[in-house]
């Protein structure tokens, strides 16, 4: 506690610095797998503080390893990219920024989900390490991920041979800024995250004259038919109770009135806790669509493309005990259970592909008055931005400070000497 204490002491010699990197995140936001300003800005800061850097490791993934004698190896992750959406917030240091995307069209581009805001917490717990080496011993892992918006960066930095860049991690960790008050800090033991899975599906008739139906098979009502099946998994397969989500986000199909088409393609966003039930919703969607592709009389088997798969965040309850009584020790009543999300995140790719416990914890953004009259009103949804909002805004300070100060409480919760 002490140690950490003098650590945290230190934060506010460092914050212009560090407020000011965060808004230059801001203007400067960058798409998946685009991040190489970001990832410059952050090799070089790391460098400058004497961490030991290895660079474009899945694309414009990062780690900087910081060696401070005998301990544990703790691994501290943040997420760099930012989405294809029109900023609205208003902000002094609101992104302009436009950039184009993987299918070459130009669009917009904003930190709507707060990464920047992770990657400075994340470099400012670097710094307070690195500057008082006395207060902990052992050796630090900061890592820097690609395309988490895509579900697919961490995948990338694993598959890229994450596992000989760095000393192997007794412990991973990861924070996320969401719509809670921002002095609170969030987290819970077991699935804290959903896992998602988008399909997409292709189903094929036989196109022909409107007038002559008899001629053809139709696709749009083969879709139909599948789309209002679907619908039955969550409510007639999964006990009462258990969480899962089966959503068609995109039914697309013909042109013109007076034309069968050939196919329809349907989006299917998928999400649940644990892999059995992720595999059961799999499994349904594959039996219904094939078993009404039969009944259409379909020309050809249906086609399943699977993309942004995410796992589940399922926080491990040791690394969750030593963590979250540290939370209570710094954050007192603020420190609080988080609900289980129904969003999700590719973070656990990271500890799952090096074989190592995790906590993936979230903190707030936002006027602790206005979200409690909100929440008591009933109008949360309407008056918090919700993370990928064009209108997502946390409050500089004392945002900063308190993902700065989680993530350094619980580095010091396995450092602290
Ligand atoms: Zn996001
Ligand atoms: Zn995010």
């Amino acid at each position: 506690m002490a140690a950490t204490d003098a650590l945290l002491a230190e934060l506010d010699k460092i914050q212009a610095w560090h407020l000011d990197f965060y808004q230059d995140l801001h203007r400067h936001p960058e798409l998946s797998f685009q991040e190489h300003r970001t990832a410059g800005l952050v090799a070089d800061r790391l460098t400058g503080l004497g961490y030991d850097v290895h660079t474009g490791i899945g694309g414009t993934g990062l780690v900087g390893v910081l060696r401070n004698g005998d301990g544990p190896t703790v691994l501290a992750r943040a997420d760099m990219d930012a989405l294809p959406v029109r900023e609205a917030t208003g902000l002094p240091y609101a992104s302009t920024v436009t950039a184009s995307d993987a299918n070459g069209n130009q669009t917009p581009v904003m930190h709507a989900c707060g990464h920047d805001m992770h990657v400075t917490c994340l470099l400012a717990a670097a710094q307070l390490l690195a500057e008082h080496p006395t207060d902990w011993s052992g050796t630090f892992i900061a890592l820097l991920q690609p395309a988490e918006e895509l579900g697919t960066g961490a995948r990338a930095m694993v598959d890229d041979g994450l596992a000989v860049q760095i000393p192997k991690p007794d412990v991973a960790l990861g924070q996320h800024v969401m719509g809670l008050p921002h002095d609170t800090v969030a987290s819970r033991p077991g699935a804290a995250l959903s896992a998602a899975d988008s399909i997409r599906v292709t189903l094929h008739g036989r196109g022909t004259h409107g007038s002559m139906p008899h001629y053809g098979i139709d696709p749009v009502l083969l879709g139909s038919a599948v789309v209002m099946r679907l619908n039955a998994i969550v409510s007639r397969e999964l006990a009462p109770g258990h969480f899962g989500v089966v959503t068609v986000g995109s039914f697309q199909s013909g042109s013109k009135s007076n034309v069968i088409p050939e196919t329809t393609t349907l989006l299917l966003n998928l999400r649940s806790y644990d892999d059995h039930t992720r595999k059961q919703l799999r499994d349904a969607v594959g039996r219904i669509v094939e078993a009404e592709c039969e009944a259409s009389g379909s020309p050809a088997p249906p086609e399943f493309e699977y993309t942004d798969p995410f796992p589940v965040t399922e926080n491990t309850q040791a690394v969750y005990d030593k963590v979250s009584a540290a939370f209570t020790d710094h954050f007192g009543d603020k420190a609080i259970l988080m609900d289980p999300s129904t969003g999700s995140e590719d973070f656990s790719d990271i500890p799952n592909g090096l074989g190592v416990p995790y906590l993936y914890w979230i903190w707030g953004g936002f006027d602790p008055e206005t979200y409690h009259r909100a929440e008591a009103d009933g109008t949360l949804g309407k008056v918090i931005p919700g993370n990928h909002a064009s209108t997502f805004a946390p409050v500089m300070e004392p945002t900063f400070r308190t993902g700065a100060s989680a993530m350094t409480v619980a580095l010091m919760s396995y450092l602290s000497t």
